[in-house]
């Protein structure tokens, strides 16, 4: 029936929708103890993707090879695609908008699964230090992709599953639902409606899943919903 901002404010409406993730709906904005079934049985099935470590390199621009291109995914042993830190996806995005970056230079963000539980209970210190030295990991393996990387870096910064936690508000950094164990296709993930009347969802816990085109796509059809719901 309503939401109670963090400044104590509230607003009531007929309908409210939930942008955060199931878990943070269910778990923190309403309480752990009444979640509805099918919201239990939703967790059952359902579990926390992986977060990211991200990298994001200011690179001179004789780096890369005139014929390099925009995205590249670095796997060097098939056995390691799913482990953490086993496949690298980059993207340059100042090789289609080279405006982005000062002159002479490049932006190179390469990115690669990881766990919040790698980087929990860490003293600043340690937390710094693993920064570094997964990054150095990092930067070492694309030297395969472009070599003279790491003699050619001129910035970077580094994020870890607890930055993602911080600045993107996602539970332990998680990039997003993804089944238990294979289920038939996206028709598992649930539909705007939730088991409390009045309540929907909408993002990337919802029908169909993950990605921009995917959640645009969860708020369109919850807006027909809703509309439809009005009897509008
Ligand atoms: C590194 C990375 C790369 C990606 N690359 C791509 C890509 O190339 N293409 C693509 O299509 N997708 C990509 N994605 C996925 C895409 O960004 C997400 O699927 C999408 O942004 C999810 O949108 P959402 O609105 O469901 O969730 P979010 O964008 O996470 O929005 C939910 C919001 O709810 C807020 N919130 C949580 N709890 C509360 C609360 N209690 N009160 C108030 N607010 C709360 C959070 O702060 C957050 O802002 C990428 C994601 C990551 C992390």
């Amino acid at each position: 029936m309503g939401v109670q901002l963090a400044n104590g404010q509230t607003y009531y409406a007929k309908r409210i929708v939930s942008n955060a993730t199931r878990w943070d709906t269910f778990e923190n904005l309403l309480p752990a103890e009444q979640m509805p079934a099918r919201e239990k049985k939703w967790q059952k099935r359902y579990q926390k993707s992986p977060s990211f470590l991200s990298l994001h390199l200011g690179v001179r621009s004789e780096v890369l090879s005139p014929k390099t291109e925009c995205h590249h995914i670095l796997l060097e042993d098939w056995a390691k695609m799913e482990e953490p830190y086993g496949t690298i996806f980059v993207s340059i995005p100042t090789w289609l908008d080279p405006s982005l970056a000062p002159e002479g230079h490049h932006i190179v963000h390469a990115f690669t699964p990881s766990w919040m539980e790698d980087w929990q209970n860490l003293s600043p210190t340690a937390y710094e230090q693993q920064k570094e030295a997964k990054a150095s990991e990092i930067i070492r393996r694309l030297e395969k992709i472009f070599p003279g990387l790491e003699a050619g870096l001129d910035y970077q910064e580094i994020g870890t599953p607890r930055t993602h936690r911080r600045f993107l508000g996602r539970k332990d950094g998680t990039y997003g639902p993804i089944p238990q164990r294979k289920l038939l296709g996206l028709l598992g993930m649930p539909f705007n409606r939730t088991a409390i009347s009045g309540l929907y969802c909408v993002g990337d816990s919802t029908f169909p899943g993950q990605g921009l085109n995917a959640v645009a796509f969860s708020g369109f059809a919850c807006s027909h919903r809703i509309a439809v719901d009005l009897g509008l």
